[in-house]
């Protein structure tokens, strides 16, 4: 018993007999005598089709028009979960974002949560009603609509549970937990009972859909266990919790992969203090965020500099870049949207030698070559062709041995 707070994402709010279904599952959880917030996304690719009904209207992204346009998938599932509940006899209330007091900064699109007035879910709760809120939204300062970035609503379940104090934070979707890679490319992938936060980020970050990273980074601060587990099965799901709550540090705990990356290279840079803030400022005032970097070794006082970007942002960056070439007098540019990027994670990582070599050994061993390579603390990133992604996915998930749940023992 308890106050819950669970999300069900897109594919488990498709259709109307899932949300019949889902109905069901909160009702009963709500018989065990818990209180129950509910979290929903839009109905399957309602967002998908919502942003190309926007892009015919013209080339120009409104980013405030839009974020009007996309909270409307959300309200519709929430609307239609509320009346179904209260048509099976629970009583139930749907909330839009900003009726349950979700306030957050500006930014169109990719807005942050700053904080919850939680008031109406605290008072709906407490005359019995279940509450229903429409996931991924937000509302401004200046008191306008906003969205949480590509599957937000796991931000604002999780923000929900840190403010609501909540027992159980649980993001119901369409695969039963965290698994060791994405297990639509890797079959024998294995589910793991826990991951830690920090891991999770970083495969979240990596290109690991099943948690947004921002919803991981605000259960880190907030200190929010959150399980994943599958809307439709009763299976035991995945942990995401502190690090010394785990049985081991795993060396290499997962494989994740991004294929949102594109590359661009600038030639015969000259070698000189300033010039990468130069181009990395110039990106940023476009709100362009660059990942990966590569500067080659000085000849004749000039370098190349290799980034990347978001796919999306391929089409702004190039005039950025073009004047930046033309400020500096280098050679030219060149640049690549068929690239995607394969990471191995792991919290053991560091204090194991020889698993950087094991994945280039993994990626060459399959022809794989590798154009750009990043690292941190607890995770070692390649840079290689898009349509080589799934083989290398697999290919590490076999080398660290991953599908026998040993935690990647170098
Ligand atoms: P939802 O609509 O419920 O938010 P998402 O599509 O956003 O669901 O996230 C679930 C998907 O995440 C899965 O179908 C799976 O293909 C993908 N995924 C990628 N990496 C992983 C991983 N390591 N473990 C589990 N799922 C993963
Ligand atoms: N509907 C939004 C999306 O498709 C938010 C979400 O699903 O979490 O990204
Ligand atoms: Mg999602």
């Amino acid at each position: 018993m308890g106050l819950l707070v669970v999300k069900f994402g897109g594919s488990s709010v498709a259709t109307i007999e899932k949300i019949k279904s889902i109905a069901d599952k909160v009702a009963a959880m709500q018989a065990e005598g818990n209180q129950v917030v509910v979290v929903v996304s839009a109905m399957g690719d309602t967002t998908d089709e919502l942003i190309g009904l926007a892009g015919a209207t013209g080339d120009q992204a409104w980013h405030r028009e839009m974020d009007m346009l996309l909270a409307t998938g959300e309200q519709q599932s929430a609307a239609l979960l509320a009346m179904t509940l209260n048509n099976r006899g629970t009583p139930a209330v749907s909330l839009t974002g900003w009726q349950a007091g979700i306030h957050s900064d500006d930014t169109h699109s990719k807005a942050r949560i700053v904080s919850i007035a939680n008031g109406r879910i605290l008072q709906e709760l407490k005359q019995g009603n279940v509450v229903v809120i429409a996931g991924f939204q937000g509302l401004s300062p200046q008191g306008d609509i906003t969205t949480l970035g590509r599957g937000g609503s796991d931000t604002t379940a999780v923000a929900l549970a840190a403010s609501l104090s909540a027992d159980r934070c649980i993001i119901f979707t369409d695969v039963d937990g965290v698994y060791t890679a994405d297990p639509r490319i890797v079959p024998d992938a294995h589910k793991m009972s826990m991951v830690s936060y920090e891991e999770m980020l970083e495969m979240a970050s990596l290109g690991a859909v099943v948690m947004q990273p921002r919803a991981v980074e605000c259960a880190m601060h907030s200190q929010v266990e959150v399980e994943v587990r599958h809307s439709f099965k009763n299976d035991a799901g995945t942990l995401i919790t502190e690090v010394d709550k785990m049985e081991k540090q795993r060396v290499v705990s997962g494989v994740a992969h991004d294929t949102n990356v594109a590359r661009i290279a600038i030639f015969d840079v000259p070698d000189r203090p300033g010039v990468a803030s130069l181009l990395f400022n110039k990106l940023a005032q476009q709100g362009i965020n660059v990942d990966m970097v590569i500067q080659s070794a000085m000849r004749e006082n000039r370098n190349d500099i290799a980034f990347t970007i978001e796919k999306a942002d391929l089409n702004k960056a190039i005039p950025v870049v073009e004047e930046v070439v033309r400020e500096l007098g280098a050679s030219g540019l060149s640049y690549d949207a068929d690239v995607a990027k394969v990471s191995i994670v792991g919290a053991g990582m560091q204090s194991h030698p020889g698993v950087a070599a094991k994945m280039f050994e993994a990626l060459a061993e399959e022809g794989i070559n590798i154009h750009m390579i990043s690292t941190s603390e607890i995770r070692i990133s390649c840079l290689i062709d898009e349509d080589l992604i799934n083989k290398a996915v697999r290919a590490l998930h076999a080398k660290y041995d991953l599908g026998n749940g040993n935690g990647g023992c170098c």
